[in-house]
């Protein structure tokens, strides 16, 4: 009997996935958006969504409110490539800002930072408030970035008691620079709903006094359930 399952096990193969390429997904991927529509997303009031699709590129528009997929995810890969804009007056926080949240509450900080200095636990690819990235690989404003996230959501008890929590991986342009980071706690401001459900991913719209337009573009959105 055990060869029998030995046997079964040595023939069985991986699925066969596509990995896709250059703005194409790989074939068992969620596709959040490619280039066409905002139809998998809603702001979090349940509005369709008002960012705007231009060229392709999904644009946001200042003021109308975070976005979020209308899909929930746990545990899963996830890509997503992003362009700041030119704010050559502006500087620090206010200076390209917008984030992408995990399972609607973990904000990854979204920022120009090409050498654009502030505290390093909100530069680009932190998260945010809780790790610094490790390097800065930031790519000047209207260059096309990329994010890849192995995330790994809370492990729960049958009681909603967090026995393991959340972990990140990430790759900003190709370089890890987050490595298996245990994320304690939601960034505030979160729905505050338990961190033992999955939750949607979140693109800020970023509010800062001193800037009215902040016009932070993304394309290429994708997730692979792990
Ligand atoms: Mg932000």
């Amino acid at each position: 009997m055990r060869l029998f399952f030995f046997c079964v096990a040595a023939f069985t193969q991986p699925k066969v996935v596509d990995p896709g390429g250059p703005m194409k997904a790989p074939s068992d991927a969620v596709v959040l958006f490619d280039g066409k529509s905002a139809e998998a997303w809603t702001h979090p009031d349940g509005r369709a969504a008002e960012w705007t699709v231009e060229d392709g590129v999904l644009v946001c528009k200042s003021g109308s409110g975070d976005l979020q997929s209308r899909e929930k995810f746990g545990s899963a890969q996830i890509h997503l490539e992003f362009a700041t804009p030119d704010m050559p007056t502006v500087k620090g926080q206010a200076k390209g800002n917008s984030g992408v949240f995990l399972q609607g509450r973990y904000e990854v900080q979204v920022l120009d930072s090409f050498e654009n200095p502030t505290y390093r636990a909100g530069s680009a690819g932190s998260v945010y408030g809780q790790h610094d990235p490790l390097v800065n690989v930031s790519r000047k404003p209207g260059e096309w970035q990329s994010y890849d996230f192995v995330f790994h959501a809370p492990v729960c008890a049958a009681d909603g008691k967090v026995e393991r929590p959340a972990t990140l991986t990430l790759l900003h342009n190709g370089v890890v620079i987050q490595d298996h980071a245990r994320i304690v706690k939601p960034t505030p401001g979160d729905d505050g709903t338990s961190v033992c459900t999955p939750g949607p991913l979140r693109l800020q719209d970023h509010f800062h006094p001193d800037v009215k337009d902040t016009r932070l573009l993304f394309r290429n959105i994708w997730v692979r359930g792990l």
